[in-house]
């Protein structure tokens, strides 16, 4: 049975991107009689903010979008990122990195798709392991897992290329996990078929696919829709004036008039649909 998830983070309030996201996510899944998961993606204490996860819920429900079963909080979870941390530890994949910010961009040489790649510059020396972050030693797991592919129900069989990325993190210094890893263990977990989300984290399924074969988590299919975008190419954003969904449900527009215009490709006036280049979430 297919299973789909939409997997919002409760950063801020959600906007007419996330609804077209949650759309795709949910009727990819019922049109094959399959289920569709929430999941909220608040393990970032610094951005997470709780009483945005009641409008997410309502957005939803506004939209006429119903999710099967109780909602995963990532929040709930940290025993297992911290479980799968130790597993990769033992694995002598991951090494403690006490760079700043400023540190990491000063070294970099190369650029990948999440910006500057990490110049390795703790790989190989003594760092102090308290407070640090954990960088995954990306040759190493690379040639531990051995060729691998994902496929993509759009762009179709992809060779995995997670060495582009470098050593990215995967404990942080202030958060139990990273993005990757929370994400992969939480998609395993919610017995995910097919992930569903925007093309701006198409690169990211690289080191997700790298993730499962080093923890050996069940594969799934992906489907990497295209995003809303505004008339300059960008991904929508509040901060640039797109309205929030919880605006919308305030001022009295019906939710299932504004699903089934965004499921013909009616959009807004501007809005169309591309990759979602630059920044903005
Ligand atoms: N939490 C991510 C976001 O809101 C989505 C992650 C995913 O779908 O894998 O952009």
């Amino acid at each position: 049975m297919i299973r789909t998830r939409f997997a919002p983070s409760p950063n801020g309030l959600l906007h007419l991107g996330h609804a077209y996201a949650a759309i795709e996510a949910h009727d990819l899944a019922r049109a094959k009689g399959g289920e569709f998961l929430l999941r909220v993606e608040d393990i970032d204490p610094g951005r997470s903010r709780a009483e945005l996860v009641g409008e997410i819920e309502a957005d939803l429900a506004w939209l006429g979008l119903v999710h099967d079963g109780p909602v995963l909080h990532q929040s709930a979870r940290l025993d297992a990122y911290a479980a799968a941390g130790e597993q990769l530890k033992a694995m002598g994949l991951l090494y403690p990195c006490q760079c700043t910010r400023a540190e990491v961009l000063a070294a970099a040489s190369a650029s990948g798709p999440d910006g500057p790649v990490y110049a390795g510059t703790c790989r190989d020396r003594d760092v102090n392991p308290e407070g640090a972050a954990w960088r995954i030693a990306m040759d190493r797991a690379v040639r531990l897992a051995g060729p691998l592919t994902w496929e993509d129900e759009l762009a179709g069989r992809q060779e995995a290329m997670p060495q582009r990325f470098g050593d990215v993190v995967l404990l942080r210094k202030e958060a139990p996990a990273s993005y990757h890893l929370a994400a992969t263990l939480d998609d395993a977990w919610q017995g995910i078929t097919l992930v569903t989300r925007g093309h701006d984290l198409f690169q990211a399924t690289h080191v997700h696919r790298l993730l499962q074969a080093l923890l050996d988590l069940p594969v799934p299919r992906w489907h990497h829709h295209a995003l809303l975008v505004e008339a300059d190419g960008r991904k929508l954003a509040k901060r640039r004036g797109s309205p929030a969904l919880k605006d919308l449900r305030d001022a009295g527009v019906d939710g299932a008039v504004l699903a089934a215009d965004l499921r013909a490709g009616r959009f807004p006036a501007g809005l169309s649909l591309g990759l979602g280049l630059g920044d903005g979430t």
